[in-house]
C-alpha cells in the first residue's frame, strides 16, 4: 500500500450528516487496514488521541485534514466539538449516550457515529426530531412527561448556548450547573438522604422523590449528564429559570444554608456580574 503516503487519500468517503469527525476517521482507517489513531496520526502526527480530535482542532490543523480528505475545513470543523465554549463542555460525555433509531445508520459495516450521541442536553434528534433511546440500555418512561413542552425549550437553550454561542441573560449550562447543586430540605424527613436533594427539586416538586429512587450515582455540578428519563427535568428547570429570571436564583438560594448557601450567592453574583458586562460591551459594539 502505497498510496497512503501521498499526501491526499486516494481513496476518500464523504461524511455522513452529523457524523463525528472520529467515526469518520475509523471508517478510513478500516479501509486502509491501519488503527484508527495511525490514520488520524498520519494526517497530524501530533494527536494523541481521536477524542482530542473530536473536541479541540486548532485552524491549522482543519485545514489539514481538509486538504488530505480534499473537503472543505468547514465541514471538517462541524464534525467537531471545537465550536462548543467551555460552560456547554461538561454537557459532552465521553461515549455515545443516546441514538435514534430512525437515523441509524451503517456504511460497508461500520456503525456511523454521530455528533449529537455525545451531547448531554438532547432528548430529541436534531436530524429528524424524533425522541432518542439509551444506548445500550432500556428506557424507563420520564416520570417528567409533563414537563416535555418546557423540557425542549431547555433544550433548544442549551443547544444555542453550545452550538452558536447563544446565551439570555445568564448562560443556560451555568444554570444547569447550579439547579445540581445540593440543597437542603425545609423539613428533614425520617430517613434523610442529602444527595438526592437538589436545588433543581424546588422547581420540579417531584424530582426529590424519584432521585431518592435512584440507584445509580447521580449527576453532580461537575457531571451534569443525566440519564434520558431524568433528563427533561433538568432542561425544563433551565428554561423555568431563564424565562422567570434573576429574582428566581435568588429565591432559589434561600433554599440553601451554610457554606453551599454561600457559594450558591458567590456564583449567582458572578454570573449575573457577567452577563451584565457581556451585554454592555455587546451594547457597545452596536453604537
Ligand atoms: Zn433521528
Amino acid at each position: 500500500m502505497t498510496g497512503i503516503y501521498a499526501r491526499q487519500l486516494p481513496v476518500r468517503f464523504a461524511p455522513c450528516t452529523d457524523e463525528l469527525l472520529s467515526s469518520w476517521i475509523i471508517r478510513h482507517a478500516a479501509f486502509y487496514a491501519i488503527s484508527p489513531l495511525a490514520m488520524l496520526r498520519h494526517c497530524l502526527p501530533e494527536m494523541l488521541s481521536l477524542r482530542t480530535a473530536d473536541l479541540d482542532l486548532t485552524e491549522d490543523q482543519v485545514d489539514r485534514i481538509a486538504s488530505m480528505f480534499s473537503i472543505d475545513p468547514a465541514t471538517v470543523r462541524r464534525m467537531t466539538f471545537t465550536n462548543v465554549p467551555q460552560s456547554s463542555r461538561r454537557l459532552i460525555a465521553g461515549e455515545p449516550r443516546q441514538s435514534c433509531s430512525s437515523c441509524l445508520r451503517i456504511v460497508d459495516g461500520a456503525n456511523i457515529i454521530l455528533r449529537s450521541q455525545f451531547l448531554g442536553w438532547r432528548i430529541t434528534c436534531p436530524l429528524c426530531g424524533g425522541r432518542v433511546q439509551t444506548i445500550g440500555g432500556s428506557d424507563r418512561p420520564s416520570p417528567f412527561s409533563g414537563y416535555h413542552k418546557a423540557a425542549l425549550i431547555g433544550e433548544g437553550m442549551l443547544n444555542d448556548e453550545a452550538e452558536h454561542g447563544i446565551q439570555n441573560w445568564l448562560s443556560p449550562s451555568e444554570i444547569a450547573r447550579l439547579l445540581l447543586m445540593r440543597r437542603v430540605p425545609k423539613s428533614f424527613p425520617d430517613r434523610y438522604e442529602p444527595s438526592s436533594y437538589r436545588v433543581l427539586g424546588v422547581i420540579i416538586p417531584d424530582l426529590d422523590d424519584v432521585l431518592k429512587l435512584e440507584t445509580r450515582e447521580l449527576p453532580t455540578p461537575a457531571s451534569p449528564i443525566l440519564p434520558l428519563h431524568l433528563r427533561p427535568a433538568l432542561l425544563a428547570g433551565v428554561a423555568i429559570v431563564q424565562r422567570a429570571g434573576p429574582e428566581m436564583l435568588s429565591m432559589l438560594r434561600g433554599h440553601m444554608m451554610g457554606e453551599n448557601k454561600a457559594r450558591f450567592g458567590n456564583a449567582i453574583e458572578e454570573m449575573v456580574d457577567c452577563g451584565r458586562q457581556s451585554r454592555r460591551s455587546s451594547q457597545l459594539h452596536l453604537i
